[in-house]
This record gives structure tokens, sequence and C-alpha cells, in this order.
């Protein structure tokens, strides 16, 4: 009798316990700890560094009231109402970079430019555009506000005021707000090493002869460039068989340069399964069997001090396993926050009911009006479906029941990625 596979195989075994994503990544969160030194770099050196200590402004943000136009300044008591306002305008002007060094007397204004400092007695100004000059009167009407087309100082920093909180990550805009208050270096932490290693006899490297057999490697440029992405400094440590000593001797080489190190393939319980094997034998195993898909095996170990996230080998797993625990674990390793993937609830455009018992990420992409859509196929082999995607459906660990519509939980790469 042929024996029929029962259409509950993959359901997880009875009495064997799973643990729920969010369980795993409670005690990851508090069994990693921040491991780098920390110094100051020039601003010029700190795109993308974690900040170790928050930067105050040097100076204030305007450091002194000016013009945000082009017009003519006044003291707003010269004038009285709609007008028509008449004032006499005096000899020099006001420019950024060469102020006025005189007073503006009552009745009177004065030309001045964009960004320059309001001279003595000026507190409002109008526009160019809304005026006449007629010899040397100034003419215009309507009401115009105290204070109208002028910047205060201090409005947008003020001095010694902390600018941003350490931990944070430092982009273009950061870098714009920093060097305009005044600061030239920032406390830094030093760049997280993160080696990424591929395990497996059957990988080749794109651009080598590979028979029927093998396949290329796909998980080692994907992982090397998500750190990157994570502002980590990449270590690529190669690729190596399913050779217990070769392992062994990789991670060893590995643990002395490295400050954390992902694993790809070999995770599970099988007769090749080194990475495993090793962290179990001679390492320390702390955490597996996570309730997941996809994302069976993954390995959470040590490795003489340095810890593994030892990935699944197929890529959709591996990536995915890489964004929900590498992430968080990394970063907050590196000095910065535990991350929490940035989502948004779309309605779904597919059909899926999901058991109980696991939770589980979709391949997505956002259609034109907002909807999420779903890669054909859930193979976790099926790496074009990654790059087909621009983000993951997160389903529950809950039973759910998904018709067109339903909203779902979408992951956006560019959260995952950064
Ligand atoms: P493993 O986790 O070692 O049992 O591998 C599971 C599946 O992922 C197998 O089909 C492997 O051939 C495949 N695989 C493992 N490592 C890689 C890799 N670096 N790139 C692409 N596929 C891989
Ligand atoms: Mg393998």
């Amino acid at each position: 009798m042929v024996k029929k596979l029962r259409n509950d195989c993959f359901a997880l075994p009875a009495g064997v316990h799973w643990t729920p994503v969010d369980e795993a990544l409670d005690r990851l969160e508090h069994a990693i700890e921040t491991v780098v030194e920390a110094g100051l770099v020039d601003l010029s050196q700190a795109s993308r560094r974690r900040l170790a200590t928050a930067p105050l402004a040097l100076r204030a943000h305007p450091p002194a009231a000016n013009t945000a136009v082009d017009g003519y300044g006044f003291a707003h008591t010269s004038l009285s109402g709609e007008g028509p306002h008449a004032l006499a305008l005096i000899e020099g002007r006001s420019a950024a970079g060469a102020p006025f060094s005189g007073a503006v007397r009552p009745g009177a204004a004065i030309r001045i430019l964009t960004g320059a400092i309001l001279p003595e007695g000026v507190d409002t100004v109008v526009l160019q555009e809304d005026v006449e000059v007629d010899g040397k009167t100034l003419h215009f009407s309507g009401r115009i506000k105290p204070g109208a087309n002028c910047r205060e100082a201090g409005e947008d920093m003020v001095q010694d005021q902390p600018l941003l909180r350490s931990g944070h990550v430092l982009r273009a805009p950061d870098l714009g707000m920093l060097a305009a208050a005044g600061v030239a270096s920032v406390d830094v932490f030093d760049h997280l090493r993160v080696g990424v290693l591929s395990t497996g006899d059957e990988l080749m490297q794109p651009g080598q002869t590979a028979h029927a057999g093998q396949v290329y490697d796909a998980n080692r440029p994907m992982l090397l460039d998500m750190i990157d992405g994570w502002s980590h400094q990449a270590v690529d440590l190669g690729a190596v068989g399913d050779d217990r000593d070769a392992v062994r001797a990789r991670l060893n080489e590995a643990a002395e340069r490295t400050d954390a190190i992902l694993t790809s393939g070999g995770a599970s319980a099988g007769d090749e399964d080194h990475v495993s094997a090793l962290l179990r034998s001679e390492g320390s195993l702390s955490n597996w069997r996570i309730a997941l898909k996809p994302g069976r095996p993954l390995v959470l170990g040590f490795w003489k001090d340095t810890p593994v996230f030892g990935l699944p080998g197929n890529p959709v797993a591996a990536f995915v396993c890489a964004a929900l625990f590498a992430r968080p674990a990394l970063s907050k390793m590196a000095g910065g926050d535990w991350l929490i993937p940035d989502a948004v609830m779309v309605p779904a455009a597919f059909s899926k009911s999901k058991k109980p018992g696991r939770r589980e990420y979709l391949r997505a992409r956002l259609t034109d009006d907002g909807r999420a859509e779903v890669f054909a196929s859930e193979g976790s082999g099926r790496v074009s479906g990654l790059s087909w995607a621009t983000g993951l459906v997160e389903l529950g660990d809950e039973a759910v029941d998904i018709a067109p519509g339903t909203p779902v939980r979408y992951l956006p790469y560019s959260g995952l990625l950064n």
C-alpha cells in the first residue's frame, strides 16, 4: 500500500515546544548588549554611524534674528492698521554676511536681503513684491503682522540643546542639522564587524561552472548587502563545504575578526548540519525551533563568545530570519536601538487561511491602489520572489482567514533593509 502524506504533514509536531517569534525576540533582546567602543569622529566621517553621546548645539540656530525674504525692514510700530503706509527709506542695506551696523529709526525702513540680520530698530519685513519705491519713500498697504517674514534667534535650535539621542544612526539630514549647529565632530560607536559564512557541499560561486547538483551561493551576497544596509561592517568569510573540521576552522578564524557571525545552511539536525552540531558540542546553542515560516531551522548560539546566527540555507528563510532576528540584535550590539520593523496595515489582495501555532511571512508588494499582493509560491527556495517583493506580509501566530480586503500587516523592505 502506498503511504499517503497526511495533509497536515507540515504541521508542528505534537508535544514539542516551538518558541513563538515574540518570545524568541524577547529572549534575544535581553541576551544582547552593546559590544563596540566609541570615539570622536569628524562630521565628514560620521554618515550612518551610531551616536554614543547626544550631541549638543554649539550655538543657536539661527544665531540672530534675520529676514526670511528679500524686502524692506522697519519697526512694526511705524505702521497704523491697513495703511496705506509710507516709510522713509534710509541709505544702506543689510545682506546675509554683511549686516547693517546702524539703527533704523521709527517711521523709516531699510533694504534687507534674505538671511540678513535684522538691524537695530527692525522687527518686521515686507516682501519686495508688495511695495513700491518712489525716490526715497517706501509705499505699501494692507495689514501686516508684527514679526512678519522674520526668523527669531534660536527658533530652530537653542544653544546647548541636545540635538539627537544616543543610539541614533546619522543620516544626511542629521549631518545638515549638526553642521548648522556648529558641531564639527561627534562621539560615535565603532563599526560592528559582522561576518557572513555560507556552508554546503553543493555551493558554487557565480562565475564558476556548476553541474546540476550544485547551486550558486545566493545567501552570501544577499546577507553581506543587508549588513551594509544596516550600517555595519560586513566581513566576507567565504563559503565552506559540509565538513566539520573546515567549519570549525572557519568559525575559529571568524571569531578573531568579527563581533558577530551569520552563517547559512547546516543549521538543522541532519547528518550534514555541522553548524548546529558544532555549536551544540563545542560552543553553545541557546535557541532554536522557532515557530516561524519560512525560518526553520534557525540556530542562535555562541562560538568563543561571538554570537552566531545560524540561518537556514533556503534563501527566503535566510532573508526572513536575518531581517527579523539579526537586524535588531546587531543594531543593539552596535550601540543602536533594538529595532522593530516598520509596519502598516493594508487591505489584502489575496486569500489565504492559516492554522494557528506559528507566524508566517509572505513575500508581498503593494498594488497601485495600496493593497498587498503576495508572490505566487510560498516555496522558501524561490529566491526570485524575494526580489519581486517590496516587503513582507506578516501573519500572526493565531489562525487567520484572509479574503481580499482583509487588513494585513505589511512590512516594507525599506524598514527591514535599513
Ligand atoms: P540547509 O539549510 O543546509 O539544509 O539547506 C537548505 C537548502 O538551502 C538546500 O536546498 C541548500 O542547497 C540551499 N542553500 C544552502 N545554502 C545556500 C546558499 N548559500 N545559497 C543558495 N542556496 C543555499
Ligand atoms: Mg546544507
